[in-house]
């Protein structure tokens, strides 16, 4: 009989064990917040019904970097405590000893070892259980029992298992924000350019496109929310060629990513601006009136003119800017733009013109194109 109560009591334990474990892996699948995800994994675990642990734990996850568990959630543990247990050094306390030795501590009551307490917890031991996935350290599982338990071979084995489940979830975690982050680097990579770090031309089609949705809006809501316009400047660095044919392609690198850098700080965050190719960039200007723009973009100017470049001293800009009326077609706009452009470079460069006051001042004729003339965009 006796043998059959204990059969029994082990195939109940072994089927909760189960739904723990279940419990668990099912939790991986809906990609939590890690601190809503670690709330969760406690809280399986102290709910095993024949665990005999209090029902008080902590998670950290090693920092590779730092060699240090952080602890990323917790149940029930004091504030002092949890202030002071943020970071555990591999090999410090009971933690940072399960962690460094990648083997279960057991504690039945706060000994020595126990180096971070706080005075007003009462008597309690520890099973420290540590994460591992192919002998490499994931973090450690801190679980409270009360204080003068004896430890069990049915406890370890459970202990066990449940490492060996949160190292999957850690390792699928790892691997999802690995990936994340891939797939971040990407993108970036798909819509900047790689030298100056601005966005590209891929990214300026994207951008014109959603600028000229929201004037389109605008248009229809002008008398809501008054709005000044906005602004297409191309910006072509003046014999830019020179500069590497005297100082070499390296010393030509330095100078293209320094001017993105004084188009980044000159222009206002609501701006954005591109590296078109080679030496010629692009700033769409938003809500701005025609003299404001005139005068941001000299001052952009003037802020190259004046610019010391090292090694190769002074350089100059040419700017050719368009207002960007919507309905109209991007090709047209950049079109006029290029022809301000050439005005500033035929009229001696390091100049902004803008397009409408060469046509109001008859200096160019006005381009208006069918739209199936233009296959730009
Ligand atoms: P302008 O004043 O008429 O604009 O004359 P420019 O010399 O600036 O213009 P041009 O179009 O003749 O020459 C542009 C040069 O830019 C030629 C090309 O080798 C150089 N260039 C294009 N891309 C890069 C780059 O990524 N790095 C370097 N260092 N040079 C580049
Ligand atoms: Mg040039
Ligand atoms: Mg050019």
């Amino acid at each position: 009989m006796g043998s059959l109560a204990e059969a029994e009591k082990r195939a109940e334990r072994a089927l909760t064990n189960r739904i723990a474990v279940s419990a668990l892996l099912e939790t991986s699948l809906e990609l939590l917040p890690l601190d809503r995800h670690v709330e969760v994994i406690l809280e399986i675990i102290l709910t095993v019904p024949w665990f005999a642990g209090l029902r008080q734990g902590a998670l950290f996850v090693l920092d590779e970097l730092t060699q240090t568990l952080r602890l990323v959630g917790h149940k029930d543990l004091p504030v002092a405590l949890v202030g002071l247990c943020t970071e555990v050094p591999l090999g410090h306390c009971l933690c940072g000893q399960a962690g460094a030795s990648h083997a279960l501590v057991f504690a039945d009551h706060v000994t020595t070892e126990h180096a971070t307490r706080c005075d007003d917890m009462p008597p309690h031991g520890h099973y420290c259980v540590p994460i591992v996935n192919k002998s490499r350290l994931l973090g450690v599982l801190c679980l409270y029992l009360p204080s003068g338990h004896q430890r069990t071979d049915d406890e370890e084995a459970l202990l066990a298992t449940i490492a060996n489940t949160l190292a999957l979830i850690l390792e699928h975690r790892r691997t999802e924000s690995e990936l994340r982050k891939a797939e971040e680097r990407l993108r970036f990579m798909a819509y900047h350019d790689p030298l100056t770090g601005l966005r590209n031309r891929q990214f300026f089609d994207i951008a014109f496109g959603k600028l000229f949705t929201s004037l389109q809006k605008i248009g229809r809501r002008q008398h809501e929310h008054p709005f000044q316009g906005a602004f297409l400047a191309l910006l072509d660095i003046d014999h830019f060629k020179k500069v590497n044919d005297t100082y070499g392609h390296l010393m030509g690198d330095e100078v293209l990513v320094l001017f993105a850098r004084i188009m980044t700080e000159c222009f206002r965050d609501k701006d954005t601006t591109f590296r078109f190719g080679g030496e010629e960039f692009v700033v769409l200007l938003h809500d701005i009136s025609p003299a404001m723009a005139e005068v941001a973009l000299n001052r952009f100017r003037i802020a190259v003119a004046s610019y010391t470049f090292s090694q190769v001293g002074q350089v100059t800009v040419s700017i050719g800017a368009v207002q960007v009326e919507a309905g109209e077609l991007a090709g047209t706009l950049i079109e006029k733009a290029d022809q301000a452009l050439y005005y500033s470079k035929s009229n001696g460069r390091n100049q902004v013109s803008l397009h409408h006051l060469l046509v109001a001042a008859g200096h160019l004729q006005v381009v208006n194109h069918e739209p199936e003339e233009v296959d730009l965009w």
